[in-house]
């Protein structure tokens, strides 16, 4: 990183740190309307796509999904860089698992792309410096500070995932060591080399964490992470349990996909929207406001424009206000993915519902028989079960559950088949719960009014 860009990385570390602290929200949501009037003015004469809508305001902007940012991706950014350009690039990395070859400087960067087509991103140095700086702030608790700071020994983070980036490398200094553990080989191979390095802060999805913690409980590994983070993937219960009795530190999670950083867990343990950098509007999913797709503005990006976007998120709201005193939306899950929302009848009307995954997760975890892993799919009218060393126990202890949960939301049962359970990959993204195909004529949930949604 050339020194402008270590001051960069510093100066946002510092703002994010000493960010104000607001009394009320009202008073957070002016300081942040002046920001993002700020970024329409200055930045929207940069892209072609935006140009028409110069002096508008955010809320008249369109909003725009994957397909849309794909279909003008060169548009949409300020160097006129192609889609196929950019997905080249993106693709010779994931082949060499280098992740070092730059467009014309600027870092690109794919989506996992669980199904349907992948997200291109680009970032410029100055955006991964100023990204590292905010990532660093949110991430690190206090008692790590001084080390920092003094720079006395590296601060030790193992990080893995399914693909490296320049953008994460931007984490590399003389004072955070960062250590990249491909999760192409799988997490079997590295645990001798995880042991060596002994990270203090182990960052990675959470079935690879769980997987970490069962190789720790047994003692088959010894690390003492201070700092365990949860990334890309839903952090469920069960993984939640297991990695905080192996490491006897609470799980953190960091919400940050391709379109930007997201979210982070505060020290009170709840997750916080990162609101100071992202503007997130909430289309809400049900009438009591319990549930919403965030539609985001990242007010900080300035080469590739992430305004209005519509992520293929559902996002469950935190009630009770935070210790912790933050002013930003607080938030009680990350449920998933929207096209993950399963559908099932209503007995009084015979009109189809959606049923969140988090509602099944909370259904199956809760029930009677203690279930070590599951796969719930739903193929139309019929719900496929997996469960991990079954037994007709414990397939019917799932059934039950999942009759009980649709019977007390007014929903009638489909049809149930068994599947056979296979482990998730190391590199795949781990779905626990999946909508294979609506049942007929159901919409995507992005286009269900809330007051046909249930809660
Ligand atoms: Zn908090």
């Amino acid at each position: 990183m050339t020194p402008i860009n270590q001051l960069r990385l510093i100066g946002s570390f510092m703002q994010t740190t000493w960010l104000p602290k607001f009394t009320s929200r009202l008073e957070f949501e002016s300081w942040q309307a002046k920001r993002i009037n700020i970024f329409l003015r200055t930045q929207l004469k940069n892209s072609s796509f935006y140009r028409d809508f110069i002096g508008h305001p955010l809320d008249q902007l369109p909003i725009v999904d994957k397909s849309v940012m794909l279909k003008n991706f060169t548009a949409m950014n300020v160097e006129g860089i192609s889609l196929d350009a950019a997905t080249n690039v993106a693709l010779k990395n994931e082949a060499n698992r280098d992740f070092a070859l730059k467009l014309d400087g600027i870092t690109v960067g794919l989506s996992s792309g669980t199904s349907g087509s992948r997200g291109v991103f680009l970032t410029t140095e100055k955006e991964n410096a100023k990204w590292a700086g905010i990532v660093i702030a949110r991430a690190l608790p206090c008692f790590f500070l001084p080390q920092l700071l003094r720079g006395s020994k590296p601060i030790k983070i193992a990080f893995f995932l399914r693909a490296n980036s320049d953008l994460y490398m931007a984490l590399q200094s003389k004072r955070i060591d960062f250590r990249f553990f491909d999760l192409f080989i799988g997490v079997e191979a590295h645990l001798a080399n995880l042991e060596t390095y002994d990270p203090d802060f182990l960052v990675a999805p959470a079935h690879v964490l769980s997987a970490i913690a069962s190789a720790a409980l047994v003692g088959r590994i010894r690390i003492k992470p201070q700092r365990v983070i949860s990334v890309a993937e839903v952090l469920e219960v069960d993984d939640k349990v297991r990695i905080e009795k192996a490491f006897c530190v609470m799980v953190h999670q960091l919400y940050q996909c391709t379109e930007g950083f997201l979210g982070y867990t505060c020290e009170h343990g709840v997750m916080h929207l990162n609101e100071e950098y992202v503007h997130v509007e909430p289309e809400w999913l049900d009438k009591e406001k319990t549930r919403f797709i965030p539609i985001i503005t990242d007010f900080t990006r300035t080469t590739q424009h992430v305004i209005r976007y519509r992520l293929n998120d559902v996002l469950r709201v935190r009630q009770a206000p935070c210790a912790c005193g933050r002013v930003s939306r607080a938030l009680d899950a990350i449920e998933g993915r929207c096209d993950d929302v399963l559908w099932f009848a209503s007995t009084a009307s015979g009109e189809y519902c959606p049923l969140y995954p988090d509602m099944l997760r909370h259904a199956l975890t809760s029930a009677a028989a203690v279930i070590p892993d599951f796969r719930i799919e739903q193929n139309a009218d019929t719900l496929c079960i997996a469960v991990a060393d079954q037994t007709p126990q414990s397939l019917c202890e799932v059934e039950m559950a999942i009759r009980t949960l649709l019977s007390r939301h007014g929903l009638k049962a489909p049809k149930f088949k068994v599947i056979p359970f296979s482990a998730n990959e190391s590199i795949a993204k781990r779905r626990r719960i999946v909508c294979n195909q609506r049942p007929a004529n159901i919409l995507a949930l992005a286009a269900i009014k809330p007051s046909n949604a249930r809660h």
